[in-house]
């Protein structure tokens, strides 16, 4: 299988560009604070244990997983650093899980917390307290943060290594939202009599772009995804129109897509294109069959809408997208051959496609576009 890495269609990782990205991030940190990298969902696509090694090595501290099985994926890997898992474990096998792979849960609830303290058969397990300051998602609210912390700290085998909460929408341009969750967090804090700039517990709240938009949401600890991956939360972060110079990230996509064609032929006017004949040759066109599809991450939505990169020249994609292969327009190429490589994301030449332009053509966000890019596709880090 190792041979046939580039023969189909294949994922290419650039490792350098990753490096870079953590470096870039890093930059808008005070020394102090540490860097949580969130490699969930198979590190958003693009596989976590190469992406965890590599992060670690250029200045990550922290991972963070939604999973109990993806943080055995990185353990059984060798990875030694401290794993956050941020979703929500309750049954007795998770907890036991969690001690024996020295993971670390997110405890959301009393109630959750009273499980692990009568689960727990080691001597002390860190937690991780989550607190909901506006999410509406995972969390006790912050206005019971005193009790739930009072009930946790008197679970003698339990100890509280961070008190977290996440943003909504850190990414608006409009940030009373994220003011008013930044001041629900500290008053939370303050009520349990911590102080935050005190070093126990770590204080957390940032995602991408809470950490580029205010440094005073940095606390100890940002856990970023989306921009280790190279990618812009919005549109105004990527050109940095609304932030401080310091503030703006040079970032490099990290992912590429490529295909190989498998056939090229001749269709006259009037010829149907694949399934649904969605598309109808209105002139000789030339096509070219390409062996990527839906079920390699590719969303059958985009058919008859997306571009792809030919020689270093956009093609369109033409009819429906099927699951192992999709049909090019190459009428302007000539003489495309059979094994021939295209790119579906990533450069070629001067032509550049993002997992946005993706996204925007599908009305969601470039973080569903990279997760998409399951086992099917090989890696190559490159
Ligand atoms: N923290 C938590 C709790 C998350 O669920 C996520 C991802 O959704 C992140 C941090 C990272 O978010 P982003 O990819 O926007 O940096």
């Amino acid at each position: 299988i190792a041979l046939m890495q580039r023969e189909r269609a294949w994922v290419e990782i650039d490792l350098a560009a990753l490096s870079h990205n953590v470096q870039q991030i890093l930059s808008l940190m005070s020394p102090q604070t540490e860097l949580m990298a969130v490699v969930k969902a198979d590190a958003y696509g693009h596989g976590s244990v190469t992406v965890a090694q590599t992060v670690l090595q250029a200045g990550a501290s922290w991972l963070g997983v939604a999973t109990i099985p993806e943080g055995i994926e990185l353990r059984e890997a060798g990875i030694e650093a401290p794993i956050l898992v941020l979703g929500a474990t309750h049954t007795a096998d998770q907890i036991r899980a969690i001690e024996h792979w020295r993971l670390q849960p997110t405890l959301c609830t009393p109630k959750q917390a009273l499980v692990y303290s009568e689960s727990v058969r080691g001597s002390v397990l860190p937690v991780h307290i989550k607190l909901d300051t506006g999410m509406s998602r995972l969390g006790t609210s912050w206005e019971q943060a005193v009790e739930f912390v009072q009930l946790v700290k008197g679970l003698p085998n339990l100890s509280i290594d961070s008190i977290y909460s996440h943003l909504a929408t850190a990414e608006d341009l409009d940030p009373t939202i994220r003011k008013q969750q930044q001041k629900r967090y500290e008053a939370a804090i303050r009520a349990c009599g911590y102080d935050l700039a005190g070093k126990h517990p770590r204080f957390h709240l940032a995602n991408s772009a809470g950490t580029m938009v205010d440094p005073s949401l940095h606390y100890d600890m940002v856990r970023t995804g989306l921009i280790l991956y190279g990618l812009y939360p919005a549109e105004h972060l990527r050109s940095g129109s609304h932030l401080p110079p310091a503030s703006r990230l040079d970032l490099r996509p990290v992912m590429q897509v490529k295909a190989r064609v498998t056939q090229v032929k001749r269709i006259q006017p009037g010829t149907g294109v694949s399934y649904g004949h969605r598309f109808v040759a209105d002139r000789d066109t030339t096509i070219a069959v390409v062996g990527i599809g839906y079920a390699d991450g590719v969303p059958r939505n985009l058919s008859n809408k997306m571009k792809v990169l030919v020689r270093g020249q956009q093609a369109a994609q033409i009819g429906s997208i099927t699951m192992d292969q999709l049909m090019l327009d190459v009428s302007h190429i000539p003489a495309l051959q059979e094994g021939e490589v295209v790119t579906l994301l990533g450069q070629d030449g001067n032509e550049k496609i993002l997992a946005d332009d993706w996204a925007n053509l599908l009305g969601t966000i470039s973080w569903e576009i990279l997760c998409g890019f399951k086992h099917r596709l090989p890696r190559v880090s490159v």
